[in-house]
């Protein structure tokens, strides 16, 4: 059985996943970012909190990792390269491992770029990517630890799971994304029908995830960084992936 997502709203554009195993009741929430909020969800869904899966050490991820452990005594889960930098961490994972929110298995994945200690986790049969601050819709974490090369075979590595693979990023940063992504990229079809997607749903003040990787691996420039055209933009060709990335993510930076 799936799990069931809820989304919960927290700070300016953080989006905070909470997530229950139906077969057992088992809960987890993603990057906390505040406490009342998911509070308040928990009271209204009658859920208990069973745990936390921290992506990073930012705090707008891990803000509220110790008052949800003191009201709920929840276990926080992080990598176990940043045992240092994640509040309250008791139960540390890394590359390859399998952890299980009751009868629901995610494989953890390292994702380095942003930080260094960054990790996605990927429930498979749900369909669902947790993936932080590595993969936004449209757009990728600033590097503010890892290289460009590492944050590409990071991205790599996620577009590459399966096409109906869900994403839940933990920022609505669509629509300045989908502004970069089309002077990139401006004959993308794909593109532009997500563009007017997205201008449709945050009109209304709707997210713009999760989001199919399926899409994700048509228009994110950061995903097709070795494509024709993206390189092109940039003057060089194909096989120089990881200096088209580093010129997309340095543009990017003061777009
Ligand atoms: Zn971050
Ligand atoms: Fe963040």
């Amino acid at each position: 059985m799936p799990l069931k997502i809820n989304r919960i709203n927290c700070l300016r554009d953080n989006y905070v996943w909470l997530m229950r195993d139906s077969a057992t009741g088992q809960t987890a929430v993603v990057d906390p970012a505040e406490f009342e909020p998911v509070r308040a969800r928990l009271a209204q869904l009658d859920w208990k909190l069973d745990y936390i899966l921290n992506t990073h050490h930012h705090s707008d991820h891990v803000g509220a990792n110790l008052q949800l452990q003191d009201a709920y005594g929840c276990t926080i889960v992080g990598a176990r390269h940043d045992i240092a930098r994640i509040p309250g961490i008791v139960q540390y994972v890394e590359d390859g491992d399998r952890w299980h929110l009751g009868e629901s298995a995610a494989l953890v994945v390292d994702t380095p770029g942003h930080t260094v200690g960054h990790i996605v986790y990927w429930f498979e049969a749900s369909n669902a990517l947790f993936c932080g601050d590595t993969l936004f819709s449209m757009g990728c974490g600033r590097l503010f630890e890892g290289s460009a090369q590492q944050m590409w075979a990071s991205l790599k590595k996620l577009r590459d799971l399966p096409d109906q693979t869900q994403v839940y990023c933990a920022h609505e940063y669509t629509q300045a994304n989908v502004r970069f992504a089309l002077h990139v990229d401006p004959s993308n079809k794909r593109l532009r029908e997500r563009a007017d997607e997205v201008g449709r749903l945050r009109e209304q003040g709707l997210p713009t995830v999760p989001i199919l990787m399926e899409v994700e691996n048509k228009t994110n420039p950061f995903l097709r960084a070795d494509s024709v055209p993206i390189a092109r933009y940039f003057g060089m060709t194909p096989d120089s992936a990881v200096d088209v990335f580093a010129a997309l993510r340095a543009l990017k930076d003061n777009f």
